[in-house]
């Protein structure tokens, strides 16, 4: 039963990459990032602007002495937001992400506790008593963001602190006002969760559709090219990197005489072996049909020669069972260069389809290198 549960809410989403982010990829981490940034950018400008739209409001509402400590807390909590939203702009990754939502966090929870540690008993009538509202109006603006359920229950955490510091500091835990608020705020914290998880199983299920090539579960053409992009945007001046270009050897054969299905699952096994034999910070995908490309980081010559021979023959000694039992062999031709300063993608890939076609023109399973480097 508790199985069976299990494997139906497995179907619809992959539990372990709700709870937590360790089993993501590095790209996806870095577009999750980039959302987190943008909309601790949005929460961090608008907070600030409202709080300090809110003055005039305090200095009729607020008595004199109230009204002047909270609109200074106001400018400081404004001035901590905008430098919390500025920093957004230059920080990239998500652990650096993660740390501003905390900051994000922490501002506003400090502007709530001070505001209540000021207000004390006149914090609960009348306008004033708005200011306890806001730990849960924090909890509300954290189901923009989407967080995995260790994120989020550390994130409502971070609000949860400061609602048990100003009851502690208001009269104790066990008062009927303290025991209403953790009751609602672990209600909000639950919906919170819930949200958070939802927009990431979104998030992850639209970019890995949008990203990987279904069959093989490799980059897709799109994602190839912008992964190459970045690899040799930040590739070192000195470093040396290949393109290899794969195409199996008369595929169209292979779909004919056992089906497309038995096609298909050579594709599967060729993307298996090739992703087994690269590091991972090599790059690769499927670039079309039964053409693939791999970008292979910081090899000289020799390095890039013998990975593309080591595939061959990983393909030539590889074979695999039909569905009819029968053994088949499938082999593939294989284009490498060596890239050179400042050759651009677009050149070492046309480089690399001419290679390949003298593969195949020379007989195919083989490997055909020309240097591009100086
Ligand atoms: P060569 O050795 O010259 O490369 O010959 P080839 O038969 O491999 O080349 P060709 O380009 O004529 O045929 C490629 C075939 O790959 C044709 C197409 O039907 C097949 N193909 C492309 N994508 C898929 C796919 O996703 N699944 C299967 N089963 N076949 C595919
Ligand atoms: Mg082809
Ligand atoms: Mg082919």
């Amino acid at each position: 039963m508790l199985s069976q549960l299990v494997h139906s809410l497995n179907t619809h989403f992959h539990l372990a990459d709700l709870i937590a982010a360790k089993n993501h990829s590095d790209d996806f981490n870095y577009t999750r990032a980039g959302y987190i940034a943008r909309r601790v950018r949005v929460l961090t400008f608008s907070f600030a602007l409202l709080g300090i739209l809110w003055i005039p409001v305090d200095l009729a509402t607020l008595s004199g002495d109230y009204a002047f400590s909270i609109t200074i807390a106001r400018v400081v909590l404004a001035g901590a937001l905008l430098v919390i939203g500025l920093s957004s702009f230059k920080l990239r990754s998500l652990n650096q992400n993660r740390v501003l939502l905390g900051l994000l966090l922490l501002a506003l929870g400090g502007f709530y506790f001070y505001a209540q540690w000021v207000l004390g008993e006149a914090g609960r009538q009348g306008f004033a008593m708005g200011y306890s509202f806001l730990p849960f109006v924090y909890i509300a603006a954290l189901t923009i963001f989407p967080l995995s359920l260790r994120e989020g229950f550390v994130a409502g955490v971070l609000v949860l602190v400061w609602l048990v510091l100003a009851h502690l500091m208001r009269g104790g835990l066990m008062t009927t006002p303290a025991l209403l608020d953790f009751w609602l705020i672990s209600l909000l914290m639950m919906i919170a969760l819930w949200a958070q998880a939802s927009y990431l199983n979104l998030l992850l299920r639209l970019y890995r559709q949008a990203t990987t090539d279904p069959l093989t579960g490799l980059f897709n053409r799109a994602m190839l090219m912008s992964n190459m992009e970045l690899a040799i945007s930040e590739a070192q001046p000195d470093e040396h990197f290949a393109i290899l270009m794969f195409d199996l050897d008369y595929f169209k054969r292979i779909n004919d005489t056992y089906g497309h299905m038995t096609g298909d699952e050579v594709l599967r096994e060729f993307a298996k072996l090739v992703k087994a034999h690269l590091r991972p910070t090599d790059v690769v995908g499927r670039y079309g049909g039964e053409e693939f490309v791999a970008l292979l980081r910081d090899v000289d010559e020799q390095q890039a020669q013998k990975m593309a021979e080591r595939l061959r023959q990983a393909c030539e000694l590889h074979p695999i069972k039909t569905p009819g039992g029968e053994t088949l062999n499938f082999t593939t031709s294989i284009g490498v260069t060596l890239s050179g300063p400042g050759n651009s993608i677009q050149s070492l890939l046309e480089k690399v389809d001419d290679l390949l076609y003298d593969a195949k023109h020379n007989g195919r399973n083989r490997v055909t290198f020309v240097s591009m480097a100086a």
